[in-house]
């Protein structure tokens, strides 16, 4: 069973469970993902759809043996406009989902996130740092709801309610990111294709480490095939900084846009870099795709999406406007 299996990385894992072999119950309620993620899924033997928001009861028949607790907005535009439904997704939707894997007797991984971490003081972040969080700001819908959920599942874990492990994902980005869901990559890469300024928030000089998102799921799958209850960090530990980013995707892309400074949102972290020594050592998982690699697919992806979106005219597609 995959929670938020619609959207950006769960529909990356129903796909790759499937094509392991595995029946896939997809549950998700489209609040942030799309059902056209896994539309290419819906006739493959084996996997089901069900529309649901897991902070309800969700009674399913027959056996389950993994849970994939992925629900939860992930970007801030997303969680930013939907605060009330992070913090129940992260708190009352990850209780019904240990429920649920409790009741089945099914092994559970909860997706956390780098964002427990906070604004870290500690750097690179191993899993023992506990974090620098504001707990009232803007972001704490999204920061909090992780934390609360990581609490909920490691409280499970140690009543012997039922087998668990926590992933904190660092920055992951591939094929099927919303272009306009407010995260750094997918933004970057829709302003270079439309060769619009690339905003870059504050000097540029925050560094972020980002993780291609095969890697990411072959490493969610690793966690959940071991014995491990974590938590343990999957990133990407090469850092860059914001500015590298932006000026990569803009040769990538071949595009003449300018890199623009806005103002940075409150509590942005200026250093992420997650510490994978738990992954190498416990897991044997570290990243393989490099950035340019990686950014270079998303790009490719991004540019095929775009032509086939753009508005037809009297038969004939037109060049693709992001205002549109
Ligand atoms: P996403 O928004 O594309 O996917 C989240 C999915 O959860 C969506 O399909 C959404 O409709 C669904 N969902 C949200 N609330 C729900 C609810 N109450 N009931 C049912 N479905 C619900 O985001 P994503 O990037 O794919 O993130 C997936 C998970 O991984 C999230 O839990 C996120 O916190 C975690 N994560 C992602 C990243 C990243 O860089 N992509 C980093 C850290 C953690």
């Amino acid at each position: 069973m995959v929670t938020g299996g619609a959207g950006f990385l769960g529909s990356h894992l129903c796909e790759r469970l499937l094509w392991l072999g595995t029946n896939v119950l997809c549950v998700d309620n489209f609040v942030t993902g799309l059902p056209q993620n896994v539309a290419h899924l819906r006739h493959r033997r084996g996997f089901r759809l069900i529309e649901h928001d897991v902070t309800k009861p969700l009674g399913i028949r027959g056996p389950v043996d993994l849970v994939l607790h992925l629900a939860s907005a992930a970007s801030p535009l997303d969680y930013l406009r939907l605060p009330v439904e992070t913090l129940r997704a992260g708190s009352q939707g990850t209780m019904r989902a240990l429920d649920l894997a409790a009741a089945k007797g099914a092994r559970l991984v909860l997706a956390s996130t780098s964002e427990v971490y906070g604004d870290p003081l500690v750097h690179p972040q191993p899993e023992s740092y506990w974090g620098n969080v504001n707990p009232i700001g803007p972001r704490s819908v999204y920061d909090e709801a992780k934390r609360f959920a990581e609490a909920t599942v490691a409280a499970y874990h140690r009543a012997g309610r039922c087998d668990t492990a926590i992933a904190r994902i660092f920055n992951t980005y591939g094929p099927r990111m919303r272009p306009d869901d407010g995260r750094m990559v997918p933004t970057f890469i829709q302003q270079a294709l439309a060769t619009e300024p690339i905003t870059v928030t504050g000097r540029g000089e925050q560094t972020r480490s980002i993780c291609y998102v095969e890697d990411t799921v072959r490493g969610l799958l690793t966690l959940a095939d071991s014995t491990l209850a974590g938590p343990v960090n999957l990133g990407n530990p090469q850092e860059l900084t914001v500015r590298e980013i932006a000026e990569e995707i803009r040769e990538l892309a071949g595009s003449d846009s300018p890199i623009r400074a806005v103002d940075a949102p409150t509590d942005d972290p200026q250093r992420r870099c997650p510490d994978i020594t738990v992954a190498r050592s416990r897991l044997g998982w570290r990243p393989y795709v490099s950035a340019p690699e990686g950014l270079r697919r998303t790009i490719d992806w991004c540019t095929v999406r775009a032509e086939r979106t753009a508005p037809v005219r009297g038969g004939v597609r037109e060049p693709h406007s992001p205002a549109s």
